[in-house]
């Protein structure tokens, strides 16, 4: 939006991290005259979101020379600058209301139950990938580890850990499958006598 509408006293910023940085700057007053912040939690936006395989910094780059190329050609690019623009002046980009801070609850009312859970989510943390991509929906792993801690989510939301989620129902069906499937073989397929005297399946 920033570099489409080529808007003055505003600032593109993208990674969770940075965006932090970006509002903790804001609020502390060292970061003024801001008008508008775009803020994307995935690093250089959605190329650089989870999942995605190639390079951000490639793509993103991709990505600008095809604007260049279009504006060149003058090929109407989608969406329409005058139609972000009437939404922009309609304040559409912008959040309503005012950031509340939310008190910092503790991980345990009992201060020795707290220091407990406080050494596992170290441990939780430890191992996790700690790319802070926020696909869990979680800014940080370490905000993640935490609310696992909390019991607010659980290890297999990671999408890393995901595979994890399936693999015990998985194992559990291959037992019932191998249990079944033998059982329906040797109901079948009875063995059979030779006149010889071997048996055969
Ligand atoms: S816990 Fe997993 S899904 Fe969540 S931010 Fe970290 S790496 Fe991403």
């Amino acid at each position: 939006i920033c570099r489409t509408l080529r808007l003055k006293n505003s600032l593109a910023v993208s990674g969770l991290t940075e965006i932090l940085k970006v509002f903790n700057d804001i609020e502390r007053g060292k970061l003024r005259n801001i008008d508008f912040v775009e803020a994307y939690s995935c690093a250089q936006g959605c190329v650089g979101g989870s999942l995605t395989v190639e390079n951000v910094y490639i793509s993103y780059n991709k990505i600008l020379k095809l604007i260049e190329n279009l504006e060149f050609e003058q090929i109407k690019a989608c969406p329409d600058i005058r139609e972000v623009r009437k939404l922009y002046s309609q304040k559409y980009f912008f959040i309503k209301g005012k950031f509340e801070p939310r008190p910092l609850k503790p991980l345990d009312k009992d201060l020795a139950k707290a220091i407990k859970k406080r050494k596992e989510k170290e441990h939780i943390y430890e191992s996790l990938p700690k790319i802070d991509c926020g696909a869990c929906g979680a800014p940080t792993c370490l905000t993640f580890a935490e609310d696992v801690v909390k019991g607010e989510a659980k290890l297999t939301d990671c999408i890393f850990n995901l595979p994890q989620r399936f693999k015990e129902p998985s194992q559990d069906f291959s037992e019932l499958f191998n249990k079944y499937s033998f059982r329906s073989q040797t109901k079948s397929s009875p063995k059979k006598q030779t006149k010889k005297g071997k048996t055969i399946k």
